[in-house]
């Protein structure tokens, strides 16, 4: 097992630490060895964020989401990266998120394995990296080298990016309203309903949300 996750908070002060007891675990059968670790952060410019994380102690069985705490309409969010300082642009991608890296043709969708999580681009860039490496291995077993020209490509596109070489366009869509990116030359802009209708869920099915007293004015259509 690797895992070569980085935490990526660094999203200034945790200022509420709750954790909650959910019970047996679902995988592994574990008997209330299930918990939920939830941090409220606030983004300077952004406004409040929620991180949480549910892990089993049993058998190490984990999953990550965010969502926004303010009442966001469904956006497209979208920054050129051409410099290094653009990699900072924060990216808040929760497990509704769609992020699509389009000069390398990279497009991070919700599913099943989905994690949420708050980073930057310079983070989004690293996970893409570590997929690429994985799925560059697999290729070079199977033979098939024309699939591993087409990853090293990538990565040295990756690399050119961060080396503020090369542009790279990021964007993030979440039907939801629980993703998106900050920064100064960050643009927005409402998702259209064909656009909200096509994209994603990822594990969300249409319900009301868990916790807390959020009141989305719902639409049955
Ligand atoms: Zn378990």
């Amino acid at each position: 097992m690797t895992e070569g996750e980085k935490p990526g908070v660094d999203v200034g002060e945790a200022d509420d630490i709750q954790v909650i007891s959910l019970g047996d675990c679902p995988i592994c059968g574990g008997k209330g060895t299930l918990k939920a670790m939830q941090y409220i952060h606030e983004i300077p410019y952004f406004g409040k964020v929620m991180e949480s994380t549910i892990i089993c102690e049993k058998c190490g069985y984990r999953n990550a989401d965010v969502m926004i705490l303010e009442d966001r309409p469904p956006k497209s969010y979208s920054v050129r990266v051409e410099e290094e300082k653009d990699l900072f642009t924060r990216v808040v991608r929760s497990k509704s998120g769609t992020i699509e890296l389009d000069e390398i043709g990279v497009k991070i969708e919700p599913g099943p394995a989905a994690e949420g999580f708050v980073s930057n681009v310079e983070g989004v860039l690293e996970r893409v990296r570590e997929t690429l490496l994985m799925t560059r291995n697999f290729k070079k077993q199977e033979g098939d080298e024309e699939a591993v020209k087409k990853v090293d490509e990538i990565l040295q596109y990756i690399e050119d990016v961060k080396g503020g070489k090369k542009p790279l366009t990021v964007k993030i869509m979440d039907p939801l309203g629980n993703s998106a990116l900050i920064g100064e030359k960050v643009k927005s802009r409402l998702l259209t309903q064909e656009e909200i209708d096509s994209l994603s869920l990822g594990p969300y099915v249409k319900v009301e949300p868990e916790e807390g007293s959020e009141e989305n004015p719902e639409s049955d259509s």
